[in-house]
C-alpha cells in the first residue's frame, strides 16, 4: 500500500473520516431521541438531526470542491462513543432521569470529538487556499459547537434536579440508584450505595 505523503490525501481522509461519524449520527440521534424522555434535550437531538443531515451534504460539497469522490472512512472514534452508550444503555438500564443525564455527556463527548474533527480540517484547508471547502466547514462547525453549548446547559439543569430529587426522596433516590446499578451490585456483593457506584463507573 502507498505511503500518503501528501496535506491533500489527509485532508480527503479527514474529511472521509468525518462524512462516516456524520452518516453514522444520522442513524443514531433518533435513537437517543426515543431513549430521551426530557422534552428539551429530545428536541435538541430532533433539531441536531436535521442540522446533521445539511452537515452530510456539506461534507459532500467539500470532496466535490476538492475535485475528489465523497468517501467515508470507517471512524473507530465515533463507533467508541457508540459503543460506550450502547453498553452503558444495556448494562446499567438506568432510570429514565439517569439515562437523561447520562445522554447529555454522551452527547458532549459526540460533539467534543466532532469539533476537534472540523478545526483539524479547516485549519488544513485554510493553509491550502481552499476557501470553498473551509466555509461550509465552518458551516458545520458553527453548528457543533452550539449542540455543544446547548446541550451543556441541559446537563447542568439535569445535575441539579437529579441532586434535588435525591436529597428529597432519599428512598426513592437509593432504589433508583439500586435499579441502576444492579448489574454491578451483583459483582460487589451489594455494598454501601457510593461505593457500588464507584465500581460500577470505574468497571470497563
Ligand atoms: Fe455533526
Ligand atoms: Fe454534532
Amino acid at each position: 500500500m502507498a505511503k500518503m505523503s501528501e496535506p491533500r490525501e489527509l485532508l480527503l481522509h479527514e474529511l472521509g473520516d468525518i462524512l462516516y461519524a456524520e452518516n453514522l449520527l444520522v442513524k443514531v440521534l433518533p435513537q437517543l431521541s426515543r431513549e430521551a424522555s426530557d422534552r428539551e434535550l429530545k428536541q435538541g437531538f430532533d433539531r441536531h438531526l436535521r442540522e446533521t443531515k445539511q452537515q452530510v451534504e456539506n461534507v459532500k460539497k467539500a470532496f466535490k470542491a476538492l475535485g475528489a469522490p465523497a468517501k467515508a472512512e470507517q471512524c473507530p472514534g465515533i463507533e467508541g462513543i457508540k459503543r460506550e452508550h450502547d453498553e452503558f444503555v444495556k448494562e446499567e438500564q438506568p432510570a429514565a432521569d439517569v439515562l437523561n443525564a447520562f445522554l447529555t455527556g454522551a452527547a458532549s463527548r459526540t460533539e467534543h470529538y466532532e469539533i476537534a474533527a472540523y478545526t483539524g480540517a479547516i485549519t488544513m484547508a485554510r493553509a491550502m487556499g481552499e476557501k470553498q471547502v473551509v466555509t461550509l466547514l465552518e458551516r458545520n462547525l458553527k453548528q457543533e459547537k452550539e449542540t455543544l453549548r446547548k446541550v451543556e446547559t441541559i446537563g447542568r439543569r439535569l445535575a441539579r434536579e437529579g441532586a434535588r430529587q435525591a436529597r428529597e426522596n432519599g428512598g426513592s433516590a437509593a432504589s433508583r440508584t439500586r435499579r441502576s446499578t444492579s448489574s454491578a451490585r451483583s459483582r460487589t456483593g451489594g455494598r454501601s450505595r457510593s461505593s457500588t457506584r464507584r465500581s460500577s463507573s470505574r468497571k470497563r
